[in-house]
């Protein structure tokens, strides 16, 4: 096992990192810029190293300053959490030639799952089912068009090195695919520093559902069951479900073996989710996360299984001691990440927190790194915390939700917090009934002003 970690984040994942390092007895190393001096994950870790200014591109993705932190504290691993250098098949490597342990997959895999036109192409390989689409990237207008067409209109362009939905446009009709060949191609352009663009089917109305799997390395790997995220603005997850509310057990299981068989193929080490879109009965991969992901306590909620644990636990070599039959479900779950933004817009709304209450009591948890007094920096995402409930049924689930929420108190900044007591009170929610342009036609109807 590891002896020290170095969590190379910030914010709440660093501390349920941090949480999960202590329980297995490992000390840890916080980094942080100079913004988050006094951050949480700093005050709790055994040691901290300020490794830059607050701009991330000096701080957070600052491989030089993090390999120092490392090399002055002497930890043995790193944990990159979500974001930031989580998803870098280079930064993987560069720690690999130091002799520190990266926690996460293979390079090589996190490179494959990183190009999403050769994802696509693996995913194919493995049998797992795909969006129909461009089998590589597009080199013209008039190869698109031919392409589009055999697909049929509408479709999407999407960004190879794609990420938090940007570098993605759609065009409803042969008119519109040369706009939207340009306009995805420069923002992929300037957010990614690569143009490479494909083309996929654009699904009407299908919900996000994704698969979690847990890999050894060496050819073990086991599914532990889906999550659904189709409650989105601009392709961002805000509200995560597990069970999906469109699956039963056979179609669940059904999928998660299919995903878990190709993982032992692909010898996947460490947490990986596989998503999909999922419309008419029918499973199509979009891409593979080869992290953590913000929504893991869903799955953690309803299997009390610790993925943090189990992923450094592999990442050291432990092998995994979960089979297949050892993953059994409980209840439902659903978390909410609560953002400091205006309800209505999503516009950032960062500064100081003057006061703060989180809920608590049966099934109710919160991962959060925020604090009475504490002042949310503008240079980072907006997440205030995550509220996870759990429940015997989906029903206990929302009310349980719904009480949550109503204790929830986060005053000084604007939050998300009214939006989510808007949606845990409307019958398509209620009803489990939704996709994942279901959240835009809402907003676009007057959202939480409507109501
Ligand atoms: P990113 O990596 O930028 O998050 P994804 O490929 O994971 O991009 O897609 C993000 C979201 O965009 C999906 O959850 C879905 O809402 C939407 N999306 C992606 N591909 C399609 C598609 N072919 N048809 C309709 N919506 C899509």
């Amino acid at each position: 096992m590891f002896e020290k970690i170095l969590i190379a984040n910030r914010g709440e994942i660093a501390l349920r990192v941090l949480r999960a390092c202590k329980e297995l007895g490992i000390s840890t190393v916080a980094v942080h810029s100079t913004a988050d001096a006094n951050a949480m994950h700093v005050r709790l870790a055994d040691e901290s190293v300020c490794i830059g200014p607050p701009a991330a591109r000096d701080s957070y993705l600052n491989v030089p300053a993090l390999l120092a932190a490392c090399e002055i504290t002497g930890a043995d691993a790193v944990h990159p959490g979500y974001g930031f250098l989580s998803e870098n098949a280079r930064f993987a490597e560069i720690l690999e030639e130091h002799n520190i342990h990266f926690i996460g997959p293979k390079p090589g895999h996190i490179r494959i799952m990183g190009d999403k036109i050769e994802a696509k192409r693996t995913a194919r390989r493995l049998g797992i089912p795909v969006v129909p689409g461009s089998d590589g990237g597009i080199t013209s207008d008039a190869e698109a068009m031919v392409i589009a067409k055999t697909i049929g209109f509408p479709v999407l362009v999407k960004a190879a090195a794609g990420g938090g939905g940007r570098g993605m446009k759609v065009a409803q009709t042969p008119a519109d695919l040369s706009n939207a060949l340009a306009n995805a191609r420069a923002e992929a352009q300037s957010a990614f520093g690569d143009d490479a663009v494909y083309l996929e089917k654009y699904l009407a109305q299908p919900r996000h559902i994704e698969i979690q799997v847990l890999g050894d390395g060496h050819g073990r790997a086991i599914h532990l069951g889906e999550r659904d995220c189709s409650l989105q603005r601009r392709h961002q997850k805000i509200w995560e479900e597990g069970h999906s509310p469109a699956l039963n057990i056979a179609a669940s299981n059904s999928i998660g073996e299919t995903v878990a068989k190709a993982m032992r193929e692909l010898e996947y080490l460490g947490v990986g989710t596989v998503e999909f879109l999922y419309e008419d009965g029918k499973f199509h991969f979009i891409e593979m996360n080869t992290r953590i992901q913000v929504e893991h306590p869903v799955t953690e909620a309803i299997t009390d299984i610790d993925l943090v644990v189990e992923q450094i636990r592999v990442a050291a070599g432990g092998g995994l001691d979960l089979k297949q039959e050892d993953v059994k479900f409980f209840g439902h779950a659903i978390e909410c990440r609560i953002n400091a933004e205006n309800p209505q817009t999503f516009m950032p709304s960062p500064g100081k927190i003057v006061a703060y209450h989180p809920p608590g009591g049966l099934g109710v948890r919160v991962d959060s790194a925020v604090y009475n007094g504490y002042t949310i920096p503008p240079f980072y995402d907006s997440l205030v915390g995550k509220l996870i409930v759990h429940g015997k049924t989906r029903s206990e689930c929302l009310m349980r939700l719904k009480r949550a929420l109503d204790e929830f108190v986060v005053d000084g900044v604007e939050t998300t917090l009214p939006l989510f007591r808007t949606l845990v009170r409307e019958k398509d929610i209620i009803d489990g009934d939704y996709h994942i342009h279901w959240l835009e036609d809402f907003l676009a109807k007057g959202g939480i002003d409507r109501v």
